[in-house]
């Protein structure tokens, strides 16, 4: 037995992307389906129950005052983000450093003699002409200016964290014009649900527009007559169900997309494009607790060395929700070395457990770890190292991708997924008018 349904527009995936475009589409009257393999909304940026604590498995801190706010307030869904204060501590020569408002002065003066020459070169940045040419990278931008080990760390554990990528691997003008010209998660929080309480207001701004959200459901097939898309077939409940519509977004990486709409349906310039674009990036994170404080930090700490340990974040101190009374909440991540392509899991794990021994008087003893979750390959931290993201569009009428692999030039994360909705959207807008269906 096979159903039939329609609805104007199909969201393949309730991840960041996914929900960001579908909550738009709901908004603007489009009536939407979004439809997860998962029994929970979030995909990589959701939440975990273990034993009463709320364990991030992907993204923690939220941006505060950018796209995912403005989305929020504009399709109405609550944005319930707490921000620590001071954001984040650096920890240089053993001390937890605030260089809140200092900006990049403060902070590289606490390492260097050539500070002053470094922040130099990020103010020339802020014109086209100051901008490295592509093949320079991060750390060999570095290096033009110190051999500073406090410097390369800084500005390595700051392309772990925000971009998922070691410096070595990330194109220094995509640095340069992540933080001169964006808005560079200046602000930013944690939700106290953990990050699956933002998803989980926008899936019910879907709802109560007259769309629905599967969970647990399949999409197996994304059908297409020539160059144009008309729907999806899923399995739900044990039953296969074609859905109509021309407009489907994939929020589930071009990659994948291809794969269900049949490679051989797929022009083979796309195609290639779409391989050689496919350059996932990982992560290590150890989720931890203890019934002792055990960071000063009220949110972030950042290192100036370190091994590998890229940055802990201390949940507890604003979200006490997160945790069971008396305790407190922790992550430890790593971006491994090399950060793209293969390594060896257990000696990069090694190396952040041995971070946290040094950062962390009694490591063993104190803490309680709860999980260490290995991100890679089909679920990584970033789909697409930033500045080497794929198109959103794609050669099929009505048929988009969202999400971390199809970002606009120098962005990451959630907020990067917030950008790649609201325009996928626009273009929506302006070329399908709306239809009743039911
Ligand atoms: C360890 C780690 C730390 C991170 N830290 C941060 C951070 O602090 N801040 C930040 O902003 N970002 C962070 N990120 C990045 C952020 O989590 C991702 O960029 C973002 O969540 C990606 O969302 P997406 O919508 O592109 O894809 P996804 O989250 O992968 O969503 C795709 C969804 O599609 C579903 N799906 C796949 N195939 C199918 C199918 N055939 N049918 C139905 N459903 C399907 C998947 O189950 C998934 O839910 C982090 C990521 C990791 C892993």
């Amino acid at each position: 037995m096979t159903e039939q349904r329609e609805f104007d527009a199909i969201v393949i995936g309730a991840g960041a992307g996914g929900l960001f475009t579908a909550a738009r589409l709901a908004h603007r009257g489009y009536r939407t389906l979004v439809v997860e393999r998962l029994d929970k909304v979030g995909g990589r940026a959701s939440t975990d129950d273990i034993d009463g604590f709320k364990v991030n498995n992907g993204a923690i801190v939220i941006e505060v005052g950018g796209i995912t706010q403005q989305t929020c307030e504009e399709v109405g869904a609550p944005f319930e983000i707490r921000e620590p204060s001071p954001p984040i501590l650096y920890r240089i020569g053993g001390k937890d450093v605030d260089v809140t408002g200092g900006g990049w002065g403060l902070l590289l003066g606490k390492l260097t003699r050539q500070g002053a020459k470094l922040v130099k070169g990020i103010g020339a940045a802020r014109s086209d002409d100051g901008l490295p040419e592509d093949e320079i990278t991060t750390a060999e931008w570095v290096s033009k200016y110190t051999k500073n080990e406090g410097v390369h760390g800084i500005f390595r554990n700051m392309c772990a964290s925000v971009f998922a990528v070691g410096s070595e691997d990330l194109p220094a003008r995509v640095f340069l014009t992540y933080f001169t010209r964006k808005s560079a998660f200046k602000r930013f929080g944690f939700h106290p649900q953990g990050t699956i309480g933002l998803w989980q207001g926008l899936a019910e701004v879907v709802a109560s527009h007259g769309g629905e959200v599967w969970l647990s459901t399949d999409v197996t097939k994304i059908v297409v007559d020539g160059n144009r898309v008309t729907g999806v077939q899923v399995e739900r409940d044990g039953t296969t169900i074609d859905i109509a519509s021309s407009i489907v977004v994939s929020d589930v990486g071009p990659a994948a997309t291809v794969g269900l709409i049949g490679a051989g349906n797929v022009p083979a310039d796309y195609r290639e494009l779409v391989r050689k674009g496919d350059r996932p990036t990982a992560m290590i994170s150890v989720n931890f607790a203890s019934q002792e404080r055990l960071i000063e930090a009220p949110g972030m700490l950042s290192f100036a060395k370190s091994r590998r340990v890229a940055y802990i974040a201390n949940f507890t101190d604003i979200c006490p929700e997160m945790a069971p009374p008396g305790w407190h909440l922790y992550v430890g991540t790593s971006v491994p070395k090399p950060s793209v392509g293969d390594f060896d899991e257990k000696a990069e794990t090694d190396l952040l457990l041995e971070d946290l021994r040094d950062t962390i008087d009694g490591f063993d003893e104190r803490a309680r770890v709860l999980n260490i979750a290995i991100t890679r390959d089909g679920w990584p931290p970033q789909r697409a190292v930033a500045g080497f993201d794929l198109p959103r569009d794609t050669p099929f009428e009505g048929l988009w991708n969202v999400g971390d692999a199809v970002k606009e030039y120098a962005n990451g994360g959630t907020t990067a997924c917030a950008e790649t909705a609201q325009l996928v959207v626009e273009e929506i807008a302006a070329t399908f008018s709306l239809t009743t269906s039911g």
